[in-house]
């Protein structure tokens, strides 16, 4: 990289690219609504075979499947690939537009709401990240297209009459071996990062060039760019041992009151080599640089981790390159990671962990591999330790019979053709005792907040609840059978002594054993015989009056039902009322209509508040009631409703 930077091919493309007529265009689109939080977004970009690729006629060991998957062949097994997923997958033949288009472009716009935004090139030194970020005069990369969208977009943004006022500045830095180097002040030496009191980053010392201009910001990148890459020539790839960070800050004044000020800022990275050095053989100098830029690598990993499982804790601080974009990376921060691979089977270990970094918290499937061409015969299976894998890689290389039972990347994926046996099966015949005792553990060891694999995972401990509430239910309805039986026996036995005494009683049951055989809860609504029966039964003091209760809630009983309720309905029960307490009943509606508030009205059936209020209404224009039938008359009562009215509310009355 070092040397293809001096003969300056990427450094001409910024200037090849100013002079381009076709400019991308950029849309500020919902500027002033506030985003909602984002997470870190992950893109994979396959370059294609490079000229002078050993073996080009090798077949690649990456394969793209879609626009957000692909697969790579798995070295443990030939027979299968690991698939990945991402938010966006760009093939080797995807162009520098695509990628800029479909995953840079659209978080630009969040600079002018004031957020901030970072890209990151990620993967192993020879996969691409440099192409990507800056690109050839052919093909210019993220950075020439984003400053010259972000110049157009505040130009147009900040013109006169509009509401803002927009300033633009750049800074350049590299983050070598851990220390903040000024590219655009080489002589500045190492430099702190600090947090202010709103939780910004700042850079005291740090040089800020304004920009207004694509041919300013040239002016400045391209001697800092020069002096990285002396460091280069003296250092031996220094440049691809170092982070490249290009800052650009979006400055905004508000040109009339409340004069509002909004910062946006923006990091373009250009990240070190990804590969394990410890794999090189490097020593020394090399080996000090590896453990650096993997420490800092590593923790990008677990910062990303943490944002994307939602950690409360994000080790931002444990390395410069995370405290440098803790805010920008994460919160409601837009970031978008590039994970850069190659295709050739010698970048194959490279490949598999960056792409583990990139996918460590995203669906990761065994599928079967169906192309053949995409075996790599050449490739020797190499003995990873567990360690050096990843976990998803770990847990395939332990095989599916020791899948954690508590990881729920294991619900999530599809169960194996093989794996036929569902452990429902298994759990259902279980005895409930132990299923409650492995419950109450589980319990216990989660209130103790144990941090152990749990001993059930979610669906199995779902299906054990579950069984053990069906086996309490079963339990609890052979207790309330028997229960029953005991009753009716009872009932029986009393019938049998004083056959006469039901007659005498004004409000009977009658016997258990004429009712349907059920623990279910009696229901509470009733039907009650026509209002013409009831008025007729009233006028004659000693005729009684049946209320049958039914479990079918909304049959209404004809003539017919009522001159033989009991025979019509075998699981009905009745109760016979006296007239007087008919009369009684009728008496209370009444005292309620005429002096009950609106609120007391509402505790009649079939009576809400606005009906309660209509007849608080009428009361008060034409004086008391003098009897419940006089409700017809209330404007919104129709007869019909009267009479279902009286039905359920003296039928509730009566019961209750
Ligand atoms: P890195 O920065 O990751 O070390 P580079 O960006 O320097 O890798 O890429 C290595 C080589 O591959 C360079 O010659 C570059 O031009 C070429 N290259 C990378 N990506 C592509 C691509 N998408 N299309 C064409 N050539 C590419
Ligand atoms: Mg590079």
């Amino acid at each position: 990289m070092s040397n293809r930077l001096r003969s300056s091919p990427q450094v001409l493309s910024v200037l090849a690219y100013s002079a381009k007529s076709g400019r991308c265009r950029l849309s500020k689109v919902g500027a002033g609504r506030r985003p909602p939080p984002a997470r870190v977004r992950v893109a994979v970009r396959l370059r294609p075979f490079v000229d002078g690729a050993a073996g080009t006629s090798e077949p690649p060991c990456v394969r793209g499947i879609d626009s957000c998957s692909l697969e790579v062949a798995n070295w443990r097994n030939y027979q299968e690939t690991l698939k990945y997923q991402f938010d966006a997958f760009y093939g080797e033949r995807s162009s520098q537009q695509d990628i800029y288009a479909g995953s840079v472009q659209p978080i630009l716009r969040h600079l002018l709401e004031g957020q901030n935004a970072s890209v990151l090139a990620y993967g192993p030194t020879g996969a691409g990240k440099t192409h990507t970020m800056l690109g050839s005069p052919e093909q210019p990369g993220v950075i020439p297209r984003a400053l010259m969208d972000l110049l157009q977009l505040t130009r147009e943004e900040g013109a006169e009459g509009r509401p803002w006022n927009l300033s633009v500045t750049m800074s350049y830095l590299e983050i070598y071996q851990e220390k903040v180097l000024d590219l655009l002040d080489p002589a500045s030496g190492d430099l702190v990062i600090r947090e202010d009191c709103r939780g910004n980053i700042l850079i005291p010392g740090l040089t800020q060039k304004p920009i207004t201009s694509f041919s300013d910001f040239e002016r400045h990148f391209l001697p800092a760019s020069g002096n990285r890459t002396v460091g280069a020539t003296r250092l031996n790839q220094r440049s691809s041992r170092s982070h490249a960070v290009l800052l650009v800050k979006v400055d905004q004044q508000e040109r009339l009151a409340p004069f509002r000020q909004r910062e946006g800022k923006l990091y373009l990275i250009d990240l070190a080599g990804s590969e394990d050095n410890r794999r090189t053989g490097n020593q020394g100098l090399r080996l000090k640089e590896s453990g650096a830029i993997n420490t800092s690598l590593f923790v990008l990993g677990k910062v990303v981790d943490a944002l994307n499982q939602g950690l409360p804790r994000v080790p931002y601080r444990d390395s410069k390159l995370t405290r440098l974009l803790q805010d920008s990376l994460g919160g409601s921060a837009h970031s978008i990671l590039i994970a850069n691979i190659a295709p050739e089977r010698r970048f194959y270990l490279d490949t598999v962990s960056a792409l583990n970094f990139a996918a460590r918290s995203k669906e990761v499937i065994n599928r079967p591999f169906t192309n053949e061409s995409l075996q790599p015969p050449a490739l020797a299976p190499v003995k990873l330790s567990q360690k050096e894998l990843g976990p998803s890689e770990a847990k395939r290389a332990r095989g599916p019979e020791e899948e954690d039972i508590g990881n729920p990347e294991s619900v999530g994926a599809p169960v194996p053709a093989t794996q036929k046996l569902s452990p429902l099966q298994k759990l259902s015949n279980m005895d409930p005792a132990m299923l409650e005792r492995l419950l109450s553990l589980d319990r216990l060891l989660g209130s103790q907040g144990s941090q152990g694999t749990p001993l059930l995972n979610t669906p199995k401990r779902e299906r054990m609840v579950l069984i053990k509430t069906v086996e309490e239910k079963n339990l609890e309805i052979e207790r309330l059978k028997m229960k029953q039986k005991e009753l009716e026996a009872k009932m029986l036995a009393q019938e049998a002594v004083d056959p006469k005494k039901e007659n005498c009683s004004p409000t009977v049951l009658r016997p258990l054993s004429r009712r349907t055989v059920t623990v279910a809860e009696p229901l509470k609504k009733a039907v009650v015989m026509p209002l013409q029966l009831i008025q007729e039964q009233t006028a004659s003091p000693n005729t009684e009056i049946h209320i049958l209760k039914k479990r079918g809630l909304k049959r209404k009983l004809d003539s017919s039902d009522v001159s033989e309720p009991v025979e019509k309905a075998e699981d009905c029960w009745e109760l016979h009322v006296s007239p007087e307490l008919l009369a009684h009943g009728r008496q209370k509606i009444l005292n309620l209509l005429n002096e009950g508030s609106a609120r007391d009205l509402r505790s009649l059936q079939r009576i809400g508040q606005k009906k309660a209020q209509l007849i608080v209404g009428w009361r008060e224009l034409h004086g008391p009631f003098s009897q419940v039938e006089d409700l017809e008359r209330v404007e919104g009562i129709s007869a019909k409703q009267l009479e279902s009215f009286l039905k359920v509310s003296l039928a509730m009355l009566l019961l209750s």
